[in-house]
């Protein structure tokens, strides 16, 4: 049997390894933060910004940031419907609504004209989401959030390596998010990053970080206020610090994965993730394609000939509206029409060309059979 192509999987050299070790070993006592100093440090150089906070998630930075942000019951936030549940369950905690709206066809992100018609008294942010690495129209989307006084959310847990108009993405909403879950382009096994560049937002989170203990205070223990516990440990940070020297490696080689996957499904009838264009720069966490609509399509036949051939293929995020969850107050067809047809693609930073190869020549068995 051929070998197994996972479907992601971490790139964990000795330099990470040393590290942690050294952190099991040594990180306790007055060195119990150091690594997670470090690794604040390096991420929010690399995206630069003033402030990074490491938390135990992603979902924990955004459940933080959009408490700092004061989303309380009843509230709003707009988000695209074809998204992971990770963005859309932070919201719920703080008894907010998500608001489901349609995305563009090409980017897989929110469509900002369905974002401005779905504005209401209630809305409190909006959640751009850059699925895939893909990215949001942050300009129109910045835009739109401006004039209705509503900030906008980078959750940019797929986005490492992305870059908009010379900013990368994370860095230019009121706050970004970033996720470290063994999926991802940069790991620490589990493990998020909370960014921003307002300074007062960012002494919010970091009083919310801490159990409400606003920094300064003189009382030992004292809460004041009910905060939040999504901190991360130093052993998971110093994997972080070490996967940090090594992060236009991982980025690069995200993005020469995919432009081998782009050659090799060229000219057939789907579309994959949108190409880097002026100002824009992806950073492809994960290769997908859409097949094109009319084109007879059976995706659970392709998943089981990958799965008959050892490779493990999976299927793009489902419409949040159709998990019944959620209320679904807007119809979303692009969402759903992207759904039913489209594949990620194995994507670990190991995989190697004769392995792309196993895949591509799949897909294109597959839509090239005779009708
Ligand atoms: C992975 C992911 C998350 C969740 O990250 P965790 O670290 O698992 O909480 C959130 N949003 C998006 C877009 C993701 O891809």
């Amino acid at each position: 049997m051929s070998t197994r192509i996972h479907y992601t999987k971490p790139s964990i050299t000795e330099r990470e390894v040393e590290l942690a070790t050294d952190a099991a070993r040594n990180g306790w006592g007055e060195r119990c933060y150091d690594y997670i100093v470090r690794f604040e440090q390096a991420f929010a150089d690399h995206l630069g910004v003033k402030h990074a906070i490491a938390t135990s998630s992603c979902t924990g930075a955004l459940h933080m940031g959009m408490a700092a942000l004061g989303i309380g019951p009843g509230d709003e936030v707009i988000m695209g419907d074809i998204n992971w549940i990770a963005s859309a369950a932070p919201v719920t905690y703080l008894g907010a609504k998500p608001i489901l709206v349609d995305v563009l066809r090409d980017t897989w992100c929110l469509d900002p004209e369905q974002v401005e018609a779905s504005i209401t008294p209630r809305t409190k942010a909006i959640l751009a989401v850059h699925l895939y690495g893909n990215l949001c129209e942050l300009g129109q989307l910045l835009e739109i959030g401006k004039r209705h006084g509503i900030p906008v959310i980078e959750d940019s847990a797929e986005a490492i390596g992305s870059v908009f108009e010379g900013a990368r993405a994370g860095s230019i909403g009121a706050f970004g998010t970033f996720s470290f879950h063994g999926t991802k382009t940069l790991t620490t096994g589990e493990g998020g990053m909370w960014v921003t560049n307002d300074s007062e937002l960012f002494e919010r989170v970091r009083t919310l970080s801490n159990h409400g203990r606003r920094a300064g205070e003189d009382r030992q223990f004292w809460p004041n206020e009910v905060g939040f516990k999504y901190k991360m440990s130093n052993v998971s940070a110093a994997i972080g610090c070490g996967q940090m020297e090594r992060i236009e490696e991982l980025i690069a080689r995200k993005r020469a994965i995919f432009a081998y996957y782009r050659s090799g499904l060229a000219g057939l009838p789907l579309r994959i993730n949108p190409p880097d264009a002026p100002g824009r720069v992806h950073g492809y966490w994960m290769p997908t394609f859409v097949v094109d609509e009319g084109v007879p399509f059976d995706r659970s036949l392709l998943l089981a000939r990958f799965k008959e051939c050892n490779i493990d293929g999976r299927v793009f995020f489902w419409p949040l509206s159709e998990t019944g969850h959620f209320e679904s107050r807007h119809v979303t067809p692009v969402s759903k029409s992207l759904s039913i047809r489209g594949v990620n693609l194995p994507s670990y930073h190991d995989l190697t060309e004769e392995e792309m190869d196993r895949v591509v020549s799949i897909v294109r068995d597959d839509l090239q059979k005779p009708g």
